[in-house]
């Protein structure tokens, strides 16, 4: 009997998903650069453009990027991957896909900053509304519900104090208003969280952070069944050009193989460093996916099966986050997360900047708190650098 690779553990799948060898033969993953392909016949460029299989051109796809779409659809238990561009092209056109003039959204109101100028500022010039909504309150994902709402938006955990939505019961929400569920797994990871499981229709991915998680490439990824993704992306991503290009589709490739295990050795780490922050004295909350004292520790449970490499916490005000990053020896203050390189930022000042005070507030974020992205540095030497800046703090 041939091996099935959906039968596979998640280690083998992350390794040989997808991999297509040419004639040669070669080990690692070969790198096709190429934009376009020659065909045998004009007979034969005909039935590939009536839809026979093979590569037409780069923008429809590219077999070094189809290698990285059917592991990383392997690895989700997704049938169907797309790669675009960058994260934010993978949520421009998850939402653009579903959504026309006079529909409606609904989104959990602490997003990434873009998917925020997307709902808010872009969306409404075709005719888009949206609704924000508390993403932990189940009533308040009910009661945006309006007869032309089509799609559902989430970020669970969420950027940046980890707040958690439910999956499975905003699912069955959205899909009793007949709305599709749109779920952007960053924070959680291909290795902690499934959403398709859990019932979401479409997840989408910023490849630039864990899958890259060596800090070179952008990319990103939307995945889901084939009905929809043929149906609601395929024709968009072709005519509209985010593809990804077959390099970073390489390097996103081999950064799978390794994925699962940074991600557990991140997740290591963020577990040891996150006790040496709530210890402190100079820490007023912290919050973290893989503490038992996170707020929505039942959720996560249900939902996830690890914590995570981003910690959340609170200095009490901006002086002192400043002195706390400042004081960092090792650990860089950078925007960026799911590195090998462990980071810091002041979201405040720096991710969520564009956000409206008020909005800030709703969500809890004040100017003491610092959001840290655990690598895979050694743990006693992070411990050091951070007890060292928290007693700057
Ligand atoms: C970084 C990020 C994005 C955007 O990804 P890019 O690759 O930078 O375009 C979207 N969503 C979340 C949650 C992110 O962290």
């Amino acid at each position: 009997m041939a091996e099935d690779p959906r039968d596979w553990e998640t280690e083998t799948r992350l390794v040989r998903g997808g991999l297509a060898r040419s004639e040669h033969g070669e080990i690692s993953e070969a790198l096709y650069l190429t934009q376009s392909f020659a065909y045998d016949s004009a007979e034969a460029a005909d039935a590939r453009f009536g839809g026979a299989p093979g590569f037409i051109y780069q923008r429809f796809g590219n077999p070094t990027t189809q290698m990285f779409e059917d592991r990383l659809a392997l690895l989700e238990g997704a049938q169907v991957c797309r790669a675009t561009a960058s994260g934010m092209s993978a949520v421009h056109v998850s939402l653009m896909g579903l959504l026309k003039a006079g529909d409606h959204l609904v989104a959990g109101r602490a997003l990434f900053g873009s998917c925020r100028w997307i709902i808010s500022e872009w969306l409404p010039r075709f005719g888009v509304e949206a609704t924000y909504v508390d993403a932990t309150d189940l009533e308040a994902w009910k009661n945006a519900v309006r007869p032309n709402t089509k799609a559902f938006l989430i970020e669970s955990p969420a950027n940046p104090l980890l707040e958690i939505t439910a999956i499975g019961a905003v699912a069955e929400i959205a899909h009793a208003a007949g709305a599709k569920l749109i779920v952007d797994n960053v924070f959680a990871t291909p290795i902690f969280q499934k959403p398709l499981v859990l019932g979401a229709d479409v997840v989408v991915y910023s490849a630039t952070k864990h899958i890259d998680g060596q800090g070179r490439v952008l990319g990103g990824a939307i995945l889901g069944n084939e009905a929809l993704m043929s149906e609601a992306y395929k024709d968009l991503l072709r005519h509209t050009g985010p593809a990804m290009s077959p390099f970073n589709s390489w390097v996103l490739l081999k950064a799978l193989e390794t994925l699962e295990l940074r991600v557990r050795r991140q997740t290591e780490n963020a577990g040891r460093i996150a006790d040496v922050i709530a210890s402190s004295g100079k820490v007023h909350k912290t919050i973290y996916c893989g503490r038992p004292d996170h707020p929505q520790a039942a959720i996560i449970a249900n939902q996830m099966t690890g914590g995570g490499n981003v910690i959340a916490f609170d200095l009490g005000s901006r002086d002192s986050a400043f002195r706390f990053l400042n004081a960092l020896q090792i650990v860089d203050i950078s925007n960026n997360l799911g590195d090998a390189k462990s980071m810091a930022t002041h979201p405040c000042t720096t991710t969520h900047r564009s956000m409206p005070e008020t909005e800030r507030l709703e969500i809890g974020l004040t100017e003491g708190w610092v959001r840290m992205s655990v690598g895979l540095e050694g743990a006693g030497d992070l411990s050091r650098d951070i007890s060292r800046a928290l007693d700057a703090a």
